[in-house]
């Protein structure tokens, strides 16, 4: 089913209307006929499945026949601080940890990044980063689009972090992830998850250190040397994991209505419209 954001005014008493874009899409890119079904997602987390009964280029028109809230977002808050990389890597990295489940992407700006342009250039990347992530959200049937925030010092992402923040650090040779991530589950899942990966240059100690002062817990990802493109990813799929959101919603460990009713405390499922 296709799916889209939209805004949260184009549905009212179990009618949508949307015009632009997402109609010129539906009518002229997918050639979708009356009748037909789409999902809009207004941003807050409600899902709707509508059946269209009018389309145009400039419109679409559609009842709304089913509602769910937070369907597709994970029982925890999982931002993956990312040292920025050369390139595009960056990108493949927003979208893959979007299907994943990650709700918030923070570059950090580390002592080995490469600088990269500044004013314009830095406003039209941070804008297409963001295109990125809501058309990951909408492919893999996310109910919020996750956030993509401007680069940051590292100084600055450890002052904003909540909750459990793991660095991964190849010097780090004691705790692995699985060993820090296990003892701090209901943590992450109360206060949130922050997951620290240093640029292809890797970090300095000193940065290691600053990390460990803020509270970070420094976390090996075993005996391999990872790109940092793939720890980011590696490490938010070893939680999700954990967190059993890579399952079915019994799966989420943890959560006694899921376990009961296999439907996840979050996510209220209403069925057919009356
Ligand atoms: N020092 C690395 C090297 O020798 O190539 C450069 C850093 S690595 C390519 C990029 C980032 O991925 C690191 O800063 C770290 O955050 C993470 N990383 C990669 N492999 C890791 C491992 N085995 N344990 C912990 N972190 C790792």
């Amino acid at each position: 089913m296709h799916r889209f954001f939209v805004d949260p005014d184009c549905i009212r008493d179990g009618r949508a209307g949307v015009d632009g874009a997402v109609a010129r899409q539906v009518s002229q890119v997918l050639r979708m006929r009356v009748g037909e079904i789409i999902a809009l997602l207004d941003g807050t987390g409600w899902e709707y499945v509508v059946s269209l009964n009018s389309l145009s280029p400039s419109r679409l028109e559609g009842e709304v026949v089913s509602e769910s809230f937070l369907s597709g977002e994970p029982d925890v808050s999982v931002t993956l601080y990312q040292g920025i990389m050369k390139g595009e890597k960056l990108e493949m990295v927003l979208q893959k940890g979007t299907e994943l489940g990650i709700s918030a992407f923070v570059p950090v700006v580390c002592h080995r990044s490469i600088p990269r342009a500044g004013g314009g250039r830095a406003d039209a990347r941070l804008k297409r980063w963001r295109s990125i992530v809501r058309e990951a959200a909408e492919q893999s049937g996310r109910s919020l689009i996750p956030t993509v925030e401007a680069p940051v010092s590292l100084r600055d992402a450890l002052e904003q972090a909540r909750g459990v923040t793991l660095m991964a650090w190849e010097g780090e040779h004691e705790t692995g992830l699985r060993e820090a991530l296990s003892k701090r589950l209901e943590q992450a899942r109360v206060e949130g998850l922050g997951l620290l990966v240093g640029p292809e240059g890797g970090f300095e100690p000193a940065e290691v250190e600053l990390a460990m002062e803020a509270g970070a817990v420094v976390v090996s990802l075993g005996r391999r040397t990872l790109r940092s493109e793939t720890a980011g990813l590696a490490m938010a799929a070893a939680a999700m994991y954990e967190l059993g959101e890579l399952g079915t919603p019994g799966d989420a460990a943890g959560d006694p209505l899921a376990e009961l009713t296999g439907v996840r405390s979050k996510e209220v499922q209403r069925g057919q419209r009356e």
